[in-house]
């Protein structure tokens, strides 16, 4: 059947300035690493990503790998293009990166220009478009001067293959550095993309998001909701459709009954809010200075309308807040 969206889409998500560009992205974005490979369900794919659009996310983050098999992602999303999002083209952020390991030899990952430029002409290949709006840096690369993988990115907009860059996982000095760069080349570069959740405090304790307040970048967090553990998903257990079930990226031993603890004491104060403890996760990332967008993954429908519900209370007291820190101990 033919994809009508909702015609209120745009009535109450917030969008947000990506730093000091002109580029504004919603306050809950919609990632693809996990759950439209090859291996899953095509028609709950397309389920997640009209629900999403219809809420108003008009940001859908890929990169090269995203599967599983790596690439399907990318391939699942192009089909979605094609059947459903492909007339408001104009309305989509669609991004890709490049970086981790994606064909076999020299070129297929890090930060060299042969593999950045390759690998974005394959995502564009695998989802049958001409041009995404963000392309990445996957991940630093020890070994590839800076300057020239940021030349690379910046061949792409040169190219029309991308409208504007980012990078991602990088550490601060090798962000400042490659800011610089970027900056010289005036290339438009808008966004860091970097992991950080209540349970991780890494990025905020090196200085990421106070250099990208005063370097005018944006943020966009990923794994908000600590791929699943900052929700109501394990008081009850390992659930056998969960990603804690499967055993990969969340390890089941990781939740421990410390993590547990935690858990349950938060659960405790989103209540008290009125919310579900993913609700309160996105609404305290969402007040962090150097934040733009919280970045999260779905496994079914329901978990993005469940998030975005979360938005309609995004303040906080002083208590609360210091509740929350007192519990993350
Ligand atoms: P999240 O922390 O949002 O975890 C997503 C998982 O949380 C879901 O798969 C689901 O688990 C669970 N969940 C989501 N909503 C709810 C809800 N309302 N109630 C209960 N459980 C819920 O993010 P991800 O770790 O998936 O990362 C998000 C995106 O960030 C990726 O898709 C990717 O685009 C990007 N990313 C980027 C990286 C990088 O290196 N740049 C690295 C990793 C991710 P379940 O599946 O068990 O139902």
């Amino acid at each position: 059947m033919l994809y009508s969206p909702a015609e209120n889409r745009y009535d109450s998500m917030p969008y947000r300035r990506c730093g000091r560009s002109g580029l504004r992205l919603p306050a809950v974005s919609l990632g693809l690493w996990h759950n439209f490979g090859s291996v899953d369900v095509y028609d709950n794919c397309r389920a997640m990503a009209r629900t999403a659009f219809d809420l108003g996310i008009t940001h859908f983050d890929l990169a090269n790998n995203y599967g599983p098999e790596p690439g399907s992602a990318e391939v699942t999303f192009g089909r979605i293009l094609k059947q459903d999002l492909m007339p408001f083209r104009d309305e989509l952020i669609i991004s890709s990166k490049a970086g981790y390991l994606m064909w076999p030899g020299p070129y297929g990952e890090w930060g060299s220009r042969k593999n950045l430029i390759a690998s974005c002409d394959q995502s564009l290949k695998r989802m049958g478009l001409e041009y995404v709006d963000i392309f990445y840096h996957h991940r630093p690369d020890p070994d590839t001067p800076v300057e020239e993988s940021m030349l690379a990115l910046d061949q792409l907009v040169r190219s029309g293959k991308a409208l504007y860059v980012g990078i991602s996982n990088y550490g601060p000095e090798a962000a400042k550095e490659a800011i610089a760069i970027l900056r010289e080349l005036k290339t438009p570069f808008v966004l860091h993309q970097i992991r950080y959740n209540m349970f991780d405090r890494t990025h905020e304790r090196q200085g990421s998001f106070k250099l990208l307040e005063e370097q005018g970048v944006g943020g966009i967090v990923f794994s908000p909701l600590a791929q699943g553990l900052l929700t109501d998903r394990y008081l009850a257990g390992i659930p056998a459709d969960s990603r804690a079930s499967r055993n990969g990226f969340l390890k089941a031993d990781s939740i421990t009954e410390e993590v547990l603890a935690k858990i349950r004491n938060l659960n405790g104060v989103a209540k008290s809010r009125g919310q579900s403890l993913a609700e309160m996760a996105i609404a305290w990332l969402l007040n962090r200075p150097g934040v733009t967008s919280a970045l999260i993954g779905a496994s079914r429908p329901q978990q993005i309308r469940d998030v975005v519900a979360g938005l309609k209370n995004l303040e906080f007291s002083a208590e609360e807040l210091g509740k929350i820190e007192m519990i993350l101990g």
